[in-house]
């Protein structure tokens, strides 16, 4: 009997948990606890501030130039926005899958966000819906590299080198990933990252942006300073913060508790990620071998793939027809952890509804434009209906785990007829 009829689970023990937590990074804030500064625009302590450490730090992973990190990623989205001088009625192109903040940080620098289809097999943008959507007014396009995929890169750089628009990447979810040796968020002119409690580096919550291009670095630290800028060889007591004010910026800083957590976090990403493709190359064969559930792949360009989320494709059909709630709550109920549907694509999703707020009731024309209820978006539509998913921590497991995944789907698809 299923577990969500009164039966047996499958599984009775622990899982992995999340946020990660180790001894040295406690270490490490206790030490920004002692140092007396934890804001970089506090008086600096004549040493270089943890902020500054890890945007070092960050940047060499990601192998760019630059990195500004911000309070959240959607702070970071938002000055990656500003930054390539984004503003009122451009339309920016994005995804109708992905987590709502891609959308809301378009609309909060009065641009259009154009949402676009999604490719089935990867569920990230579709370049040829790319394509149909540019107008004389796009500006940027947004590809986000969600749960485990990235989007096709070369075609997204190929539509706007072609059309001179911006690329923002959004790897709120892919710290780490590369497309054809490239880090996410190095191919595009600004990378935007996330480093809120689900993601795969984090510090509770913030952000960063990194960037090849000086002037775009310049900017973007003014935009999350207040218009300040760092400067170097500051004595202790003085400020590390110069008003240069170019452009007006905000506070999007992040803590130096965050900053000490996230350097020491990064030292550990690597060895988790090879943990959790492992995990997932082991569960790929498992779940593969039964009929009608299918894990999303990724293609041989994706030369470095990282797990955010590990994706199910379920045909409906072999689980006699039940609703993909119905499947996610029987899984759930199998395994002790709950099993998660993907984002609710845009035009289906209460979280988005900026006409909900004043300050976006600009023109009768803008609010008009920013209506999408009767758009259709069959990919990801199709895809929210027919996927589940489960977080990136439940891949830090050993084989047993796997083992038990695999054994509730097979359990929950034979007594399928079973279940409410
Ligand atoms: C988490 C996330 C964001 C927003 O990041 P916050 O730190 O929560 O502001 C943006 N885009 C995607 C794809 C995300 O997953």
């Amino acid at each position: 009997m299923l577990a969500i009829n009164g039966g047996e689970p499958i599984w009775k023990s622990r899982w992995p948990s999340w946020p990660f937590m180790s001894d040295y990074a406690k270490q490490a804030l206790e030490e920004v606890y002692d140092s007396g500064r934890w804001a970089i625009s506090g008086p600096s302590l004549g040493v270089p501030s943890k902020e500054f450490l890890f945007s070092l730090a960050f940047a060499e992973y990601c192998q760019t130039r630059y990195c500004v990190p911000t309070s959240h990623g959607s702070s970071a989205l938002l000055i990656a926005l500003e930054a390539l001088g984004i503003g009122a009625g451009d339309e920016v192109i994005i995804p109708a899958l992905t987590w709502v903040a891609t959308g809301s940080a378009v609309t909060n620098v009065n641009a259009i966000p154009v949402f676009v289809d999604i490719d089935p097999a990867t569920l990230c943008i579709s370049p040829d819906a790319i394509d149909a959507a540019c107008t004389s007014r796009t500006t940027a396009i947004i590809p986000v590299h969600l749960y485990s995929g990235m989007a096709d890169m070369d075609e997204v750089l190929r539509i706007a080198s072609s059309k001179n628009l911006a690329v923002i990447e959004d790897c709120a979810q892919a710290h780490g990933a590369q497309w054809m040796g490239r880090p996410a968020g190095s191919l595009g002119n600004i990378g935007v990252f996330s480093m809120q409690e689900t993601k795969v580096l984090t510090s509770g919550e913030g952000g960063a942006a990194i960037t090849n291009d000086k002037d775009l670095y310049w900017k973007l630290e003014q935009l999350r300073a207040d218009g300040r800028i760092r400067v170097d060889g500051v004595l202790r007591g003085m400020m590390d913060l110069a008003e240069v004010g170019k452009i007006q910026g905000s506070n999007y800083c992040l803590s130096e508790f965050q900053a000490a957590l996230l350097s020491a976090n990064l030292k550990v990403l690597d060895e988790q990620h090879q943990q959790r493709s492992k995990n997932s190359g082991l569960l790929d064969k498992l779940l593969k071998t039964i009929e009608g559930v299918t894990p999303i792949s990724c293609d041989t360009r994706f030369s470095k793939r990282v797990f955010y989320r590990y994706v199910i494709r379920v045909d409906r059909r072999a689980f006699s027809n039940q609703k993909i709630d119905v499947i996610k709550k029987a899984l759930s109920a199998e395994l002790g952890f709950d099993i998660l549907l993907l984002h609710k694509p845009f035009n289906k999703n209460p979280l988005y509804s900026p006409l909900s707020k004043k300050r976006f009731n600009i023109s009768q024309e803008h609010t008009s434009r920013l209506k999408i209820l009767d758009s259709k978006y069959i990919n990801a539509e199709s895809a929210y209906e027919t996927c589940v998913s489960f977080p990136h921590q439940i891949l830090l497991g050993n084989e047993d785990h796997m083992n038990a995944i695999f054994s509730a789907f097979q359990k929950v698809k034979r007594y399928a007829a079973t279940m409410q």
